[in-house]
């Protein structure tokens, strides 16, 4: 029984391009398709385009121009710098050692994960109880050989809010160690300070905050040393070879500068919404929240777990009544297994077989949630006997 309104909140997954971003892509499209790197009249404007989006996306994050580099998405940049960085560094041969938390996203994990194939000593940092990154670990982590140290904004699955700026500080006293942030389900949401985190690369997304999807950015500070992933052209100061997506570039800055205006007023209005799902959550017995409560949540987060139930039976059982959830990160979410960031969080594989993500948008309404809770309600009330006979 699918209802006629459909109620989507899957927004860490992705979200529905701004009408502004659709109508700016299709004008260049449509406009201005010459190659940037061509040296006619035409490319020149193409080029310029580029250079003013450029230059968008660098006061939006309070950076220069040239540490923007475009990619075709956050997997790109955070291949990019986690990679990028070390392989920089291994021409001298010296030993390398590397940090990241157990709760990255896997186009993170899944870097160091090849680093250590390729010999590189690599430390997973635990999470506490609220899924957050111990400063005290990362300081005892940190050796003279580090070279990067990879800890998110936001987490994807449970919205766990790190603690950049202590972290940043630690970093800091270690000159040769780069801090690396996905920065991805932050923007828009929270206070973005590359300054006062000490970080120097840092990853963004198009698709997750209004924009296109394919399109994403590295910032890279301070000339930190990358080895390209990708050799040919030399664009991108050589960092990144490739014809410049010059529709999705435009569009991106348009829903970066979006998101830096709104992010004040997104955040209150995101955070009223979530206060009102977490009411209906502690009203089903049944349900654990997984999400940090008070302020190390992000706003716009509420995973939930219904033990004993398999998460993607929940988000089925969600959807016949109108309701659009997830699993667990997109990405992962058809591997079919406990979620590596809950059992992290958690230490407890009951509740990380049965995680259930609802994510917000801060133009859903109060209406929107009601009818959340409703089908939460509906969901849970139509399982539980399937848990019990499961005990
Ligand atoms: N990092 C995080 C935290 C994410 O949520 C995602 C998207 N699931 C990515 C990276 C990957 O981004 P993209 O889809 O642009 O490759």
């Amino acid at each position: 029984m699918v209802q006629d309104k459909v109620i989507y909140a899957d927004y860490s997954a992705s979200t529905p391009p701004h009408p502004e971003v659709i109508r700016t892509m299709s004008e260049v499209m449509e406009q201005i398709y010459a190659n940037p790197s061509s040296i006619h009249e035409f490319g020149g404007q193409a080029e310029q385009l580029v250079k003013r989006a450029r230059g968008v996306i660098a006061d939006a994050l309070k950076v220069s121009p040239t540490e923007v580099l475009f990619t075709s998405g956050a997997t790109e940049s955070n291949n990019m710098a986690v990679l990028g960085a070390v392989r920089a560094s291994r021409y001298s041969k010296k030993p390398a050692h590397a940090i990241v938390s157990a709760i990255e996203h896997a186009s993170v994990y899944a870097c160091y994960e090849q680093l250590k194939r390729e010999g590189v000593e690599v430390t997973v940092l635990p999470v506490d109880s609220n899924g957050c990154v111990r400063p005290e670990d990362v300081e005892q982590a940190l050796l003279p050989e580090t070279i990067i140290v990879s800890i998110m904004h936001v987490n994807n699955e449970m919205g766990a809010i790190q603690p950049l700026e202590q972290i940043g500080t630690l970093i800091k006293q270690h000159p040769k160690a780069v801090f690396h942030v996905d920065g991805v389900q932050g923007l828009g949401k929270l206070d973005v300070d590359l300054e006062r985190w000490n970080t120097r690369l840092f990853s963004l997304s198009g698709h997750k905050i209004r924009g296109p999807k394919g399109i994403g950015v590295l910032i890279r500070r301070g000339r930190v040393p990358l080895e390209p992933l990708l050799y040919g052209g030399s664009q991108e100061q050589g960092l990144r070879a490739g014809t410049l997506n010059v529709p999705g570039i435009v569009a991106l800055a348009k829903a970066i500068r979006m998101a830096v205006e709104g992010q004040a007023d997104n955040k209150n209005k995101l955070e009223q919404l979530k206060q009102k799902l977490i009411g209906y959550v502690s009203d089903i017995p049944e349900l654990v929240l997984n999400s940090p409560a008070d302020a190390h949540g992000a706003p716009h987060i509420v995973n939930v777990s219904f033990p004993g139930m398999k998460s993607e039976v929940a988000v089925h059982a969600l959807e016949e009544r109108g309701v659009i959830a997830s699993t667990q990160s997109a990405c992962s979410s058809k591997l079919h297994k406990p979620s590596r960031v809950l059992l992290a969080m958690t230490k407890n594989d009951r509740l990380a077989s049965s995680g259930l993500r609802i994510s917000l948008d801060a133009e859903m309404s109060m209406d929107d949630i009601d009818r959340i809770g409703q089908a939460l309600h509906g969901a849970v009330s139509q399982l539980r006997p399937l848990v019990q006979l499961e005990r």
